[in-house]
């Protein structure tokens, strides 16, 4: 299955073929600032599968072992992707069909808003990932 997405401004749309490999929330601090929000929702998608129809994201190096990927004239968040893995993620709420992509645990819960109550019920995880461009909050 297909899904499409992109941006706020409609210069970047992408095609991920599906199912993904996952989709998880993020409560890192990266995932907060990159998003501007609470937490990310990411879908995993082997980085082949994964095609830029229309333009194409900036990328930025936001961490030790990770680069996102925005839209340079509208902000939307829309990608990250860890050095030396071959998936990369796409911010769900770019999706739109945004609803199939439901996601089934938590990961960097060491950040997480207490007031963020969400998902309340699934498995969580510590993020390894470390901040560079800011002091972690
Ligand atoms: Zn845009
Ligand atoms: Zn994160």
């Amino acid at each position: 299955m297909t899904y499409l997405g992109g941006c706020l401004c409609g210069r970047i749309h992408f095609e991920a073929e599906g199912p993904p490999i996952e989709v998880h929330y993020c409560h890192c601090s990266m995932c907060r600032r990159a998003t501007g929000s609470a937490f990310a929702v990411l879908a995993w998608f082997d980085t082949g599968d994964v095609i830029w129809t229309r333009g194409r994201p900036r990328i930025l190096r936001s961490s030790s072992m990770a680069e996102r990927g925005f839209c340079s004239e509208c902000g939307t968040p829309l990608l990250l992707r860890h050095d030396r893995d071959n998936r990369l993620a796409l911010m769900v709420g770019a999706f739109d069909r945004a609803a199939e992509l439901e996601p089934t645990r938590h990961d960097g819960v060491e950040a997480r808003l207490p007031w963020a109550d969400t998902g309340a019920r699934l498995p969580e995880r510590f993020t390894e990932e470390v901040l560079t461009r800011h002091e972690a909050a």
